[in-house]
Parts: C-alpha cells; sequence; structure tokens
C-alpha cells in the first residue's frame, strides 16, 4: 500500500521549507532537516537530535524518507559495486558503483528498462515498465552512500565523488525526473556533487540536448557507435529520428561544452561492424568543429547477442588514428562484468504487466 505521507527525497529544498510551514516549521529547521537527510544520511527522525520530540512525532506521522530496499548488493573482484533496488510497486532496477583511485562514479539508472532498443545493449532488450521518479533516481545516490560508509564524512574522504547517468534507461526521455533529481543532487548544502562531476549519456535525444547543457549544465556523452547513418539505423534505432548530422548539430551548440569540458562520444567496439580504420577516420572527420573527446568501449557480451568484442589490435589501431588526429581516445576498462555490471548488462527482470499503461510522458505514473 502507498503511504500517503509527505516523501521528502525528491522534494527541492524551496519545495520542502513550503511544506514543512504547512506543518509549523520555520526555514532553518527545514534546513536542519535536509542536513540530516542529505549530509549526515538520516533515515529516520529519532536520529536528528538537533529536533525536538515532539517535532519528530509530527514529523514521523506526516512524512517519510524511506528508501527503496537493496534487493542484492554484489561486489566484482575489481571493487565495482552492484546493488538490484526493488520499489513499492515491485519493479526492481540496477545501480553501480565503479571506484577508481582516489575517486568513484556512480552509474545511475533513469528507467525501468528502456524504450530504445539498441541491438548490442542488453537493457533494451526489456520492456520498459516506467519511468523513475525523481524521488527514485536520488535514492540510488542514497543507497551508495549507505553501502559505501560514506554519510558525514568529508568530501575528500569520500570515494563516491561523480554521477555517470549511464545506468538502466535513456534519461533524456524522462527528462523532467532526472533534472529534478539532478538538481537536488547539486544542491550545495546536500549531496552536493557539481554538475562538473556528472555526466549525462544520451543515445541521441536531439530536441532534448540544448535544454539540458542550459538548465543543468552537466557534462554530456553521446552514444555514437557509428559513423554511417545505414548502420547507426540498425545499432541505434533513434537514429533514424534523428541522424547523425542533426545530433553532431546540436553537439557542437551544446551551451555546457568547451575546450576544457569536451562532450564524450561513445563507441562501442564491435568486431567486422564498425571498428575499421576507415570508420576511425570518418569518426575524424565528423568530429570536426565539437569539442569532443572519444571513449572506446569493448562490447560486452551478454546471453543471445549477435555481437563480438573487437580485437585488442583493433581497438588499439582505430585509437591510433583517433589519437593522431588530436582527439583522446582512452579505451574504456571493463569493469564489473563478473556480476553482469559492465557497460549495457544491466537488466533487472520487471516486465510490463499485462494491459498495464506504459507511460513515457514526463509526468510520475500516478
Ligand atoms: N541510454 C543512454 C544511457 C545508457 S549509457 C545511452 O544509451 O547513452 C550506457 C552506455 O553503454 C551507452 O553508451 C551504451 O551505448 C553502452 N552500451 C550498451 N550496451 C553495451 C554493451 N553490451 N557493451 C558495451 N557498451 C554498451
Ligand atoms: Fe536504451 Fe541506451 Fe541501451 Fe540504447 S544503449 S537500449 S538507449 S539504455
Amino acid at each position: 500500500m502507498m503511504s500517503d505521507k509527505v516523501q521528502i527525497i525528491g522534494l527541492t529544498q524551496d519545495e520542502l521549507i513550503a511544506k514543512l510551514k504547512e506543518f509549523g516549521f520555520e526555514t532553518f529547521r527545514a534546513k536542519q532537516i535536509w542536513h540530516w537527510v542529505y549530509v549526515k544520511g538520516a533515515t529516520d527522525f529519532a536520529q536528528m537530535s538537533s529536533i525536538s520530540k515532539g517535532s519528530q512525532k509530527v514529523l514521523a506521522e506526516h512524512f517519510t524518507m524511506a528508501r527503496p530496499v537493496a534487493a542484492k548488493d554484489l561486489t566484482s573482484f575489481d571493487g565495482t559495486r552492484k546493488w538490484l533496488l526493488e520499489f513499492p510497486d515491485g519493479n526492481k532496477i540496477e545501480t553501480v558503483f565503479i571506484p577508481e583511485e582516489d575517486r568513484g562514479a556512480l552509474c545511475v539508472s533513469s528507467q525501468v528498462g528502456c524504450t530504445l532498443s539498441c541491438s548490442f545493449c542488453h537493457t533494451g532488450t526489456m520492456p520498459l515498465v516506467r519511468n523513475l521518479s525523481a524521488q527514485e533516481i536520488i535514492s540510488q545516490t542514497l543507497v551508495a552512500r549507505d553501502g559505501l560508509n560514506e554519510w558525514g564524512k568529508k568530501r575528500e574522504e569520500c570515494l563516491f565523488t561523480n554521477i555517470v547517468m549511464m545506468g538502466m534507461g535513456e534519461p533524456l526521455y524522462n527528462y523532467e525526473q532526472v533534472s529534478k533529481a539532478l538538481k537536488i543532487i547539486m544542491d550545495g548544502e546536500g549531496i552536493s556533487i557539481s554538475k562538473r562531476r556528472i555526466t549525462l549519456s544520451t543515445s541521441g535525444v536531439v530536441p532534448m540536448i540544448e535544454r539540458c547543457g542550459e538548465e543543468l549544465g552537466v557534462n554530456l556523452a553521446i552514444s555514437l557507435h557509428a559513423v554511417r547513418d545505414e548502420l547507426r539505423d540498425i545499432l541505434v534505432p533513434l537514429n533514424k529520428k534523428y541522424p547523425i548530422k542533426e545530433l553532431l548539430e546540436a553537439c557542437r551548440n551544446y551551451p555546457a561544452a568547451n575546450n576544457a569540458r569536451r562532450i564524450t562520444f561513445e563507441y562501442v567496439m564491435l568486431r567486422d561492424v564498425n571498428d575499421s580504420d576507415a570508420d576511425a577516420r570518418e569518426l575524424v572527420r565528423l568530429l570536426k568543429g565539437v569539442h569532443a573527446k572519444v571513449n572506446l568501449i569493448p562490447w560486452n557480451p551478454w546471453p543471445g547477442a549477435v555481437y563480438e568484442t573487437s580485437k585488442r589490435e583493433r581497438i588499439n589501431a582505430f585509437a591510433k588514428i583517433v589519437n593522431d588526429a588530436g582527439y583522446s581516445a582512452p579505451v574504456r576498462a571493463t569493469r564489473g562484468q563478473d556480476i553482469f555490471a559492465a557497460c549495457g548488462q544491466l537488466k533487472s527482470d520487471s516486465e510490463r504487466k499485462k494491459g498495464e499503461k506504459v507511460w513515457l510522458g514526463d509526468k510520475p505514473a500516478s
């Protein structure tokens, strides 16, 4: 049963202040509560020692900060961590933490499944169940702070420093909720991860790209994967709607990119499909005039897929052509493959129930 309490997670600080005012709480109290939730990681009002017992009782009666349950919590041999989160309606999504030496990125999901059936992506084989709400998107960061034991720590003591919107789903098809969640995550008095440490990856929803740059100013990553429309139509079917030329034009105009903040072009390396020298040269030609860097991703296999990963020498030869043209083109290290947490391997067993309406708009399902 859904609770009729007000869910704090998912409200902006201003919304929380306004909501709490209705119950007689002053602004400074609301700010204290915000701090408890997003800096200290409180999950129970009784933990909020700066709030009187009486007020705690009022809060507990009318508000909640319940989090989704981590139904699974797996750690790879390389330290990559994956949580399978279950929501009250039974839907499940995956969130992955990829630690590096002095930092780490949380790979956050934006939808249960994905409507865009890219032929090389495991998530694309899932029927979309629904968009995630801002609350569900933010909750992924809270669960990660819990799991990594990073509440109340100084920034330099935290390993979770960055966010990549590269989990399940197409974030620009759920823009309203994604943008609300990211604004809350960026709030300097809360989780406080800045736009420079957030990267949003899109398969190329051209009409939303400018707005994303203007309103959020986050780093942009584009799932390009092919340099010719005929091939990209197959790999990333959204290309039929927004072909390469239009996509690159939107990138040239991306408000939050410059020489120091380049757009990442993700390029999955598929053996004998998109990995020739000619492809690399065409890629260089296409990127002219774009503040770009390239990320080569060895394709991660999943059951039933028809592709193979390019040979290492092929990837290196491809990278060299792109590098020699002046673009950085690192090969993304494959992480967490043993726990099925690598790029494009995420999938949960959520299925669309028979007769259930799928919503793709920007409003949460009621
Ligand atoms: N829907 C968005 C966000 C997901 S990001 C997007 O497509 O950009 C996930 C990244 O991993 C994308 O670049 C995607 O193309 C890539 N990917 C998908 N399946 C993959 C696989 N099997 N191996 C390697 N990369 C994959
Ligand atoms: Fe969806 Fe991105 Fe996978 Fe394509 S690559 S199916 S857009 S999650």
